[in-house]
């Protein structure tokens, strides 16, 4: 009923295979340590699975977002962390400079990407969050050069990241705001990049999230990646680039939540008490019915999401309903896991505390399952729902 071809069922048994391998056999370990797992990055770089969306002419595969689908789901039942780095090389940032950027910018991309580095997409501020357009990181056009002045938050990979792609509101000379662009730095390449701190974060440890800070970075203008309707639209088309992202975050939602069921599945039938296996009562059966039919709505909405975006992003509508319902349902889904287990459950010992702490990021993290509302119900009423009290006129210069 999926309609996946062989070689897409070829893809989902090697990511499975090694999921349940070695990835599986470190998860507790890289939660435990905090520790970026560069060792997962290398077998997936070795198995083909870094980039593979990338075009063949850069040095990928060409792969579709439903073949990245298809891996990030089988990584994330067994590690949500590793499931990410899986979304971050295929998706998001380095799927918006390879649809929007130059040959420079997408050769530099590629190249990182294909040798292991996990880009950092940078968009959140501290007094910009939901309300992204607010953001105050600016870039202002010096002479032959941009210098980006700002700070950013909770970014994924902050520190371990080498390419990071940074929206930033863009001035000209005169002070005229230009609307808002990507830029490309390096860190530890770029001057005027820091990495300034950490965040202490609830799940997800291996991947860093920090905050990071821009001093008088000065960047040259093939730094910029300008979307194909320009400045003035370019918040617009980079996030059109985001839904990419949106539907790899419902992904590890949706992964995170298989592999919590699948336990709760065979550890039913392995748990006695009353003198009969514990999925002899109704009550329980119920709820794991309920959990597989989560995962089934969860399953068609993101693999319909992913198909969407056949010629190009998927759609915008299709990335907030299938983040929306699976985030939640994924939150539902490994809670219930976790209750199947009993006191085992609550124990370190086992998965399913690290995996109810991992996929409560999901209603948050790039979009929230709120602001993501919105963006649904705009689309089905065919309405700009702008959230300012004034609305439109908030900028006093008719945009937006
Ligand atoms: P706020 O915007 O302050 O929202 C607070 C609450 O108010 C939320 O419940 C929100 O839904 C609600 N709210 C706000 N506005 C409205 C509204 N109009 N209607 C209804 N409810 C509303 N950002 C990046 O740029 N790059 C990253 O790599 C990245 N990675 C992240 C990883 C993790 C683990 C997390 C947790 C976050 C990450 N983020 C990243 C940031 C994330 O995108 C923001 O947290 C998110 O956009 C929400 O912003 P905020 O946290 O400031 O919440």
């Amino acid at each position: 009923p999926l309609d996946l071809s062989p070689d897409q069922k070829s893809l989902q048994a090697r990511a499975r295979a090694l999921a349940s391998g070695p990835i599986a056999a470190r998860a507790a370990e890289v939660d435990r340590s905090e520790q970026y797992p560069w060792d997962n990055v290398d077998l997936l770089k070795d198995a083909g699975l870094l980039g593979m969306t990338i075009p063949a002419q850069y040095g990928g595969q060409g792969k579709s977002w439903l073949d990245a689908v298809l891996v990030i789901e089988a990584l994330s039942a067994a590690c949500a962390v590793t499931g990410r780095i899986a979304v971050e090389t295929n998706m998001g940032a380095i799927s918006a400079v390879m649809a929007y950027g130059s040959q420079e910018q997408k050769r530099l991309a590629a190249d990182l990407v294909l040798s292991g580095d996990k880009p950092a997409i940078c968009i959140t501020e501290p007094g910009a969050g939901s309300d992204a357009n607010a953001m105050t990181t600016r870039a202002d056009r010096r002479g032959n050069r941009f210098v980006v002045n700002g700070r950013k938050h909770w970014i994924t990979g902050g520190g371990v990241s080498r390419l990071h792609l940074i929206f930033a509101r863009v001035f000209d000379a005169q002070g005229n705001d230009e609307g808002i662009g990507g830029f490309l730095a390096i860190r530890d390449e770029t001057p005027g990049l820091s990495i300034v701190r950490r965040e202490p974060t609830m799940g997800l440890r291996g991947i860093p999230e920090a905050e990071i800070a821009f001093e008088d970075m000065e960047l040259p203008p093939s730094a910029l990646v300008v979307p194909p309707r320009g400045l003035k639209k370019g918040f617009a088309d980079l996030m059109n680039a985001y839904n990419s992202q949106r539907v790899g975050a419902a992904t590890v939602a949706l992964g995170v939540a298989w592999g919590a069921y699948q336990l709760a599945l065979d550890w039913s039938e392995k748990r006695e008490q009353f003198g009969r296996p514990i999925n002899e009562f109704q009550g329980l059966q119920w709820k794991l019915a309920d959990m597989s039919i989560r995962l089934a709505a969860s399953q068609a909405l993101v693999y319909k999401a992913a198909r969407s975006g056949e010629a190009g992003f998927p759609d915008m509508l299709m990335a907030a309903q299938a983040k929306i319902f699976t985030a939640e349902a994924a939150i539902q889904t490994v809670n219930d896991a976790l209750q199947l287990f009993g006191a085992r459950g609550y124990s370190r010992d086992l998965p399913l505390e690290r995996m109810a702490r991992d996929v409560r990021m999901f209603t948050i993290g790039g979009g929230t399952a709120e602001v993501l509302r919105t963006v649904v119900a705009g689309a089905i009423l065919g309405k700009k729902l702008p959230q300012t009290r004034d609305g439109w006129q908030k900028r006093g210069d008719g945009r937006l």
